[in-house]
């Protein structure tokens, strides 16, 4: 059969598309294009800013510093929640511009001199979707001695995830419930995240972590003791981000109060070094 007109397989995420020709994947940014799975987002940008550090959140990386922040377009979760919906749940029709890895470079160096930014933060919407160009930006910035951060939610699958994390610095991964169900209702995978968590952290990564606190959905105690208690089998000085959910895109359930996440905050800090709160 020609292979132009069979399905192909993306490996990239849990998802596993298999794509007609021509046909995309759930996350709305791979292809099967003639028998070749193309990322149509490669190089593209939708949002360019430079961020203090902190704002990703990462409060152990670099304290005080700023990083050039990026994004592209698309997500391979479907978070009725999400903050970012405006350019994770969109196309092409949100990009700004294109950026080759040398340009990206280019710019990461110029920001590095006029404006003390330590590197570059592929975030805004998911980053390890744009897999190809970070394979080839990571490395060029980091000849430089640019940093390289990617704040994340850990939909990779393991083998991908490790051609990846040789040329990376640091990561915000979201964990953002702790139970399989809670991962199907926001269209992820659970034993994925927590593969590519402890992946992270076993590669040497700076890696920290963020858990959006929803009313009803993940703010019982009980849940954030399994949580903290699975952190603490990694590591236990991983710091822990609670923020605080606010009624956003499809879902209207109300603001998280202070007092759960203080509550939270407690749970967790039974367990581990660092737990801050977000958002508050
Ligand atoms: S990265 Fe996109 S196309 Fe590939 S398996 Fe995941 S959702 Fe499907």
């Amino acid at each position: 059969m020609n292979k132009a007109a069979e399905k192909m397989e993306c490996g990239l995420c849990p998802h596993g598309c298999r794509l007609a020709p021509g046909q995309k994947g759930l996350c709305g940014t791979r292809i099967n294009q003639e028998g070749t799975i193309h990322s149509i987002s490669y190089g593209q940008i939708t949002s360019l800013a430079l961020d203090p550090i902190e704002k990703k959140p990462l409060y152990h990386f670099c304290p005080g510093s700023y990083i050039l922040s990026l994004g592209s377009f698309g997500c391979n979760m479907k978070c009725p929640f999400c903050q970012n919906h405006e350019i994770s749940q969109k196309g092409m029709e949100v990009v700004q511009g294109q950026l080759s890895p040398a340009d990206l470079r280019d710019i990461a160096l110029k920001t590095a001199r006029e404006g003390g930014s330590i590197g570059v933060a592929f975030t805004y919407n998911e980053p390890l979707l744009n897999y190809e160009y970070l394979l080839e930006v990571a490395p060029l910035l980091k000849e430089c001695g640019q940093k390289v951060v990617l704040v994340t939610n850990g939909q990779i699958m393991e083998k991908p995830l490790g051609r990846l994390l040789p040329h990376v610095d640091a990561m915000n991964i979201d964990l953002k419930v702790f139970s399989e169900d809670g991962y199907k209702w926001m269209g992820g995978d659970f034993t994925t995240v927590k593969n590519t968590i402890a992946a992270s952290v076993r590669a040497g990564i700076h890696v920290e972590l963020t858990t959006l606190v929803i009313p009803e959905v993940n703010d019982e105690p009980a849940m954030m003791e399994e949580e903290a208690k699975w952190i603490r089998s990694l590591d236990k000085s991983i710091p822990l981000h609670l923020s605080r959910y606010f009624p956003r895109y499809r879902l209207r359930t109300e603001a998280t109060p202070i007092t759960v996440l203080e509550k939270l905050q407690t749970v967790a800090g039974k367990y581990l070094d660092y737990v801050y709160l977000g958002n508050v």
